[in-house]
Parts: C-alpha cells; structure tokens; sequence
C-alpha cells in the first residue's frame, strides 16, 4: 500500500514538531505528515530540564555549541532565542528568565510546551503517525520512498529529524543515521555528551554524594588543555555530574573514544590559581596559626569535602619521599594547626585543592547523555534552507546533525532554529501546485 504527501518530516521530537509547524504556517494547501517510531510524542521534551523543559537561553551564540562557528551562526540568526520567545507566546506558553538565563515554561512543566506543540500540529491540519518507525527511504524520479514493514509512503519532499543516541528508550537510537548514509551522507563518529562521569570505585566521591560546589574541570589531551570551565559541580555515588561536568564531558568521551592519553582534573577554588591558594595558607598561617587545615579549608568548602581532600593530600605525602628535616604526619591532615605545615605539604595540598587529577574510568552511557556528540556534518548541508547538499529535496535537521550545545537551553534551540528553516525552505520548494493529495 503506499500512501502519497507532499512532505513526510521523520522524527516527531522537538526538531520535527517545529518542522511541521512552520511549513504548515508557510503553506497552507500542502500535505504533511509526521512519522514517529515511539508510541507516544515527546517523551524527550517531557523529561528535559527536570521536567520543566529549559526551551531556550536569555543569550545563544555560536560559542554555546560545538561546530564550526560560522555554519552555526548563520543558521542562528534565522531564528534566534527572541524569535523563540515569541513564537512561543504565540503558542500560548509563557516564559521565565531564571538567574542563570535558562528560560521555561511559566508552569515549570515540560507538558506545557508539549502540549502546545501537539495542539499547534493539530490547528494546522498536521497529520502525526506514531508506531511508524521507518525502515528505508530511497529516491527515485524526485520523490522520496518511506519504506514500513506493511506499506510505504511517498513524498515530493523530506525533513529527516530522527535525533541522535541519546535517551534511545525515547526512540533516538541512531537508525536516522544509516538512512543518512544510504542518501549519500558521512556521519562523524558519534559519542554521549552531556553525561556524568564515573569514578574508579575507591575514590573518594562515594562519601560526598549530594554536595554540590562551584568547581573548574580542566581536561588535558595529550598534556595539552582542550577545556577547562567552572560551574556547579555535583558528587554522586558513581563519580561526578552536574553542569560543568556535563558540559566537559565530551572532551574526556570524545578523546578516550580516540584512545587518546586524556585526564581530568579538578580545582575546588575555581576563580584562584595554586600561588593564590598558596599565599592565602601562608597568610592565614601566619594570622591564626593554630587554626586547623581541615576549619581553613572548611571556610571556603564543605566541611566532608575539606576534609577528604586533607585525606587525599596526606595519603599523596605518604606515597611521595620527604624531605630529611619534615616531621611525619601521623594523625589526620585536617587536624594539623596552620603553623605546622611544611612547606611541601602546603604544596601537596595546593595541588590537591587547585589541580587534583580525577580518575575517569567511563562515563554514564547513552541513557544518561542528554546529547549526541557527532553525526551528519553541517558542511554536507546548506544552512541557508537546512538542505541536503547530497539530494535535493531531503532536508536535515536538530540532533541529528554534528553539532551540540552545552547545558543551557541551547540544544532546544537548535531544534526549534534548524526545524524552522527547514519548515520555511520545503514549503518554497514545494512544486506548485501540491500535487499529492495526502491521506493517512
Ligand atoms: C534527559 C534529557 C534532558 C534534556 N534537557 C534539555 C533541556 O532542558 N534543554 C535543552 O535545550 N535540551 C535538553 N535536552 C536535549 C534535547 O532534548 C535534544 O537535543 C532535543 O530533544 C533533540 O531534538 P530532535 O528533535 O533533534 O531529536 P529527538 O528529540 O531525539 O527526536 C527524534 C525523534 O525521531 C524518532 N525516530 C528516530 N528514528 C526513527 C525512525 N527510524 N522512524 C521514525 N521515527 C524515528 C524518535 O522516536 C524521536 O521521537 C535533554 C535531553 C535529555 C535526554
């Protein structure tokens, strides 16, 4: 059986709703179809951002993502994070700023904006199969061929917006890819980012589960630094998450996936360097010099993380030889008053609390990763119209292409950008007039 429309869009998540909105907007005599593998739409939207959906950010740039800047900025200012305020009113969802330039819903509710997705596809006359997982798509006399188990479907035009890897329990589980490479595209390897990173089972993160702090995580390839950020960093029973360790984890994935020589390491005073750190314990060991490492330290940290990175340095002056004149340090380092410290235990411990090198053993997998690192390359499509520079008449768009953003709202944003400049071009491009009639 096959079932003809003028244009079939893959993939019914942020990408692909948006998609369908914008050409249903653009022209009204057209058909459309929506085609999703998943039994129900969405289910990504209503887990992101805690279930409150973090829908864009108060300021995008080029720099928030990781792709050729030039590409991603002239597919930006097409449809930028005002543009996605607006639109969203215009759908009815208020929007709150908070502090950190995230912007969601004014319900705090993922469902929200859903919802009003859903219901801006269903006024524009928008068809959405579900249980329709595509197995094929081939080209032939100019028009695409859908291939399903039972029947197919025929389309002038496609917007392929199948996503990446991640959550594949949601129904990215990377197939778009193949059917990518079968129109003639690469696709760059592919790796989980924004995803928590593992710990080696005796380090020290099981003890301090739940406690969150401002942190830098500095990534090194090679001896060479590739990344280094601050942000809240959050320790958990399996090792470390929360945003700036999200935000790094690429660079460890990407390079150990390369087999790369790559480590992560960790300044707990993120804003100072090891002499500012160095000279503050020389000076607060002058000032009170009876005052405990462990209080020091527990005025700018913690207290269970000041003391188990005292821990750290006393186990690492124990393995390093000392000098002849230093004392041996029996009891606990945090109990040590200031104006016992060595000179080289200062260090150590400088290096413990500025430098101290974590050991990565791997990384939470697909089903914790909110993004995909990789895919189709932007440069095999035109950013102008968000087509296939392979075959005219396919389109590509949101996490299926090779471009990531940090944790922020972007990755919505690219979403919502590329899924309009598609939605905008395959309208234009459609031959006039429609020449399929659509029928589900
Ligand atoms: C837990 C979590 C939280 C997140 N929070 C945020 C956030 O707050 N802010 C933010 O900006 N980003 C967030 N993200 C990232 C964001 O959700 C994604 O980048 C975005 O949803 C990608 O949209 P997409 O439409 O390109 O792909 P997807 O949303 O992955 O949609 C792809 C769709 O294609 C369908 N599909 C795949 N293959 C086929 C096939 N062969 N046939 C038919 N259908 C198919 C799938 O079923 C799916 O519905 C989060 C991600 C996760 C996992």
């Amino acid at each position: 059986m096959s079932i003809h429309f003028d244009i079939a869009i893959i993939g019914a998540g942020a990408a692909g709703l948006a998609a369908g909105i914008f050409v249903a907007e653009a022209r009204t005599n057209c058909t459309i179809v929506l085609l999703d593998g998943a039994g129900t739409i969405g289910s990504k939207i209503l887990v992101s951002g805690g279930s409150r959906c973090n829908v864009t950010n108060a300021m995008v740039q080029p720099s928030d993502f990781h792709a050729p800047a030039r590409l991603v900025s002239r597919i930006l200012r097409r449809f930028d994070e005002h543009a996605t305020r607006q639109w969203f009113e215009s759908l009815g969802v208020e929007l709150k700023e908070e502090p950190t330039g995230k912007l969601f819903p004014t319900t705090n509710k993922a469902r929200t904006v859903l919802n009003a997705l859903l219901g801006r596809c269903k006024e524009l006359g928008v068809q959405i199969l579900t249980h329709h997982r595509v197995q094929s798509i081939t080209h032939t006399n100019d028009q695409f061929f859908i291939q399903f188990p039972e029947k197919q479907i025929i389309a002038q035009q496609v917007i392929m917006a199948t996503g990446g890897q991640s959550l594949p329990k949601s129904g990215s589980d990377g197939q778009g890819w193949s059917m990518a490479k079968s129109l003639g595209h690469s696709v760059s390897p592919t790796y989980p980012a924004l995803v928590p990173l593992v710990l080696a089972n005796n380090f020290i993160h099981a003890g301090l589960s739940g406690i969150s702090y401002d942190a830098a995580i500095i990534t090194r390839v090679n001896r060479k630094i590739v990344d280094h950020r601050v942000g809240s960093l959050l320790w958990t029973h399996f090792g470390i998450s929360g945003p700036v360790v999200l935000d790094a984890s690429r660079f460890w994935v990407m390079a150990n996936g390369q087999k790369e020589d790559v480590r992560v390491s960790l300044s707990s005073f993120p804003n100072k360097t090891g002499e500012d750190v160095d000279l503050w314990l020389a000076q607060a060991s002058r000032q009170s010099g009876r005052k405990t490492v462990g209080s020091l330290l527990a005025q700018e940290l913690p207290a269970r993380l000041a003391e188990a990175l005292c821990r750290l340095s006393d186990q690492k002056e124990k393995v390093e030889p000392r000098k002849e004149n230093e004392k041996t340090v029996t009891e606990n380092f945090a109990s040590t008053p200031l104006n016992q410290l060595s000179q080289s235990k200062r260090k150590d411990l400088v290096h413990t609390l500025t430098d101290l090198s974590l050991p990565v053993i791997g990384h939470r997998g697909w089903n914790f990763a909110e993004v995909t690192a990789g895919g189709v390359p932007l440069h095999e499509i035109n950013p102008q119209t968000m087509m296939s520079r392979k075959m005219p008449g396919l389109y590509m768009i949101g996490e299926m292409l090779d471009c990531d953003g940090r944790i922020g709202g972007f990755n919505f944003q690219w979403a919502w950008a590329t899924g309009f400049i598609a939605g905008q071009s395959a309208s234009k491009m459609l031959k006039v007039p429609s020449i399929f009639p659509g029928q589900a």
